[in-house]
C-alpha cells in the first residue's frame, strides 16, 4: 500500500478536507492583525530576564504546577481564596480542555456567533457538537435565542468572551446572568481582553455554581509565552487538571512570567497607553467618517465603504500595514476590519495608509 493509502485509511475525511490554522506572515509589517501589546520591556528588563532564563534548568522537566507563579498571580489578579487556578498553554489549551470533558457526552459546546474562532475549531477537533448562539443588532445577548438554543441541543459548555471578539463589545450584565441562571451547563466567562476594561466578572466564579472564568497573558504583553488561566471552585478546577497535560507550562514560560509578574507596572502602563490610543484611533478614524464600533478591548472594528474591506485591506497590506478583514466570515461582519491597538506611530502608519485607499486621500 502507498504511503497516500495509509494516510487516507487513517484520517479521517473532515480532517483530510480542512487546513492548518492559518496564521499570515508579517515579517516588516505594522502588525495590527492579532491583538497583541505592541510594546517590547526597557533593555535593563530584557538584560535581567535573560540572566534569570540563563538560570532555568533546561535538562529538568518543569514543575507542573508551576507553584511559584501561583500566588504573584492570585495577587495580581486579586483571585479569591476561595478559587483555585488551572495554567494552561495559552488559553487555546484550556478552551481544548474544557472541551474535551465533553468527548462522548453528545452534549454541545456553544458560544456567540460571531465570536472567537477557536471554540468552534476546537469542538470539531475533538467531535463534539457545537452550536453558534444569535447575536442582536447591538451585538447582544438574544436571551430567548440562546435560552432555545441551548435547550434544544443540550448544551454542556457556553463560552461567552466579555468582551467579545471580533465585535468588542460587553454583552449586557443582566442578559449574560438570565443565561448563567437559565441553563444547567458551565458556562466559561472568558476575560481575554480584561486588561482594557473596567468589566470584572471574576466573582461570578465564586457566586454562580456553573460558572468559570477564564484569563490570558497574552494581550498584555506576554503572547509569545503562551499562558492562560481558568479560575473556578475547585470542584470544577479539581477536575478539569485531571485532563490536563503534566508538563503543560514549559520552564522557559513559567520563568518569563514568573519575572514579569515581578514587574507587573510595566504591564500595567503598557495596557494604560493601550486604552488611551483605542481612544485617539477611534477619534481619528471617525474624523474620516469611518463607522467604528465602540470597544472594550485592545481592537477596533472599522466599517469600510460597502464592498471595499476585501480591496482595503489588501491595499494596507501593499502599504506594509496587516490588519484582519472580516468581511465575508458573518454577515454581522460584512465591510468590517478589525484594527489591533497598536502604539501611536503604528496608528498613524495605518491612518496614513488608510487615507490613501479611503476618501480619496487627505
Ligand atoms: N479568547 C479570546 C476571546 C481571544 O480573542 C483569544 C485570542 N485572540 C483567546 C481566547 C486566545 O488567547 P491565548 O493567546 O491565551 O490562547
Amino acid at each position: 500500500m502507498s504511503r497516500n493509502s495509509f494516510v487516507q485509511r487513517l484520517i479521517p475525511q473532515w480532517v483530510l478536507d480542512g487546513a492548518a490554522y492559518q496564521v499570515a506572515d508579517a515579517s516588516g509589517m505594522v502588525k495590527l492583525d492579532a491583538m497583541e501589546n505592541p510594546y517590547v520591556w526597557p533593555t535593563e528588563l530584557r538584560q535581567s530576564l535573560a540572566a534569570r532564563l540563563a538560570e532555568t534548568q533546561l535538562n529538568r522537566y518543569p514543575d507542573p504546577q508551576a507553584a511559584a507563579l501561583r500566588q504573584p498571580l492570585r495577587d495580581w489578579m486579586r483571585i479569591p481564596e476561595s478559587l483555585e487556578v488551572l495554567f494552561g498553554n495559552g488559553s487555546d489549551e484550556i478552551i481544548a480542555l474544557v472541551i474535551s470533558a465533553l468527548i462522548g457526552s453528545g452534549r454541545a459546546v456553544c458560544a456567540p456567533d460571531p465570536s472567537f474562532v477557536m471554540f468552534s475549531v476546537l469542538a470539531r477537533h475533538y467531535q463534539v457538537p457545537f452550536c453558534p448562539l444569535p447575536l442582536d443588532m447591538a451585538h447582544d445577548i438574544d436571551v430567548l435565542a440562546w435560552q432555545q438554543a441551548l435547550n434544544s441541543v443540550d448544551a454542556g459548555v457556553v463560552f461567552v468572551p466579555q468582551p467579545n471578539n471580533p465585535t468588542g463589545n460587553l454583552f449586557s450584565k443582566d442578559r449574560l446572568k438570565a443565561v448563567v441562571e437559565g441553563t444547567d451547563a458551565l458556562v466559561v466567562i472568558d476575560e481575554a481582553y480584561t486588561a482594557f476594561t473596567d468589566a470584572d466578572y471574576l466573582h461570578w466564579a465564586a457566586d454562580f455554581p456553573n460558572v468559570v472564568v477564564m484569563r490570558t497573558l497574552s494581550k498584555v504583553g506576554l503572547a509569545g509565552s503562551r499562558f492562560g488561566l481558568l479560575i473556578g471552585d475547585p470542584q470544577w478546577i479539581d477536575q478539569f487538571d485531571k485532563l490536563r497535560l503534566p508538563y503543560n507550562i514549559n520552564v522557559l514560560s513559567q520563568t518569563a512570567v514568573q519575572f514579569a509578574l515581578e514587574h507587573a507596572d510595566v504591564l500595567e502602563r503598557q495596557s494604560a497607553a493601550i486604552r488611551e490610543e483605542r481612544t485617539r484611533l477611534t477619534d481619528a478614524l471617525r474624523t474620516r467618517g469611518i463607522t467604528v464600533w465602540h470597544s472594550e478591548a485592545n481592537f477596533l472594528v472599522a466599517v469600510m465603504p460597502a464592498g471595499q474591506a476585501h480591496a482595503v485591506f489588501s491595499g494596507l497590506k501593499e502599504l506594509g500595514v496587516l490588519v484582519k478583514c472580516l468581511d465575508g466570515s458573518h454577515p454581522m461582519l460584512t465591510d468590517a476590519l478589525r484594527v489591533t491597538v497598536g502604539t501611536p506611530e503604528e496608528s498613524d502608519a495605518f491612518l496614513a495608509a488608510l487615507d490613501q485607499l479611503v476618501g480619496g486621500g487627505r
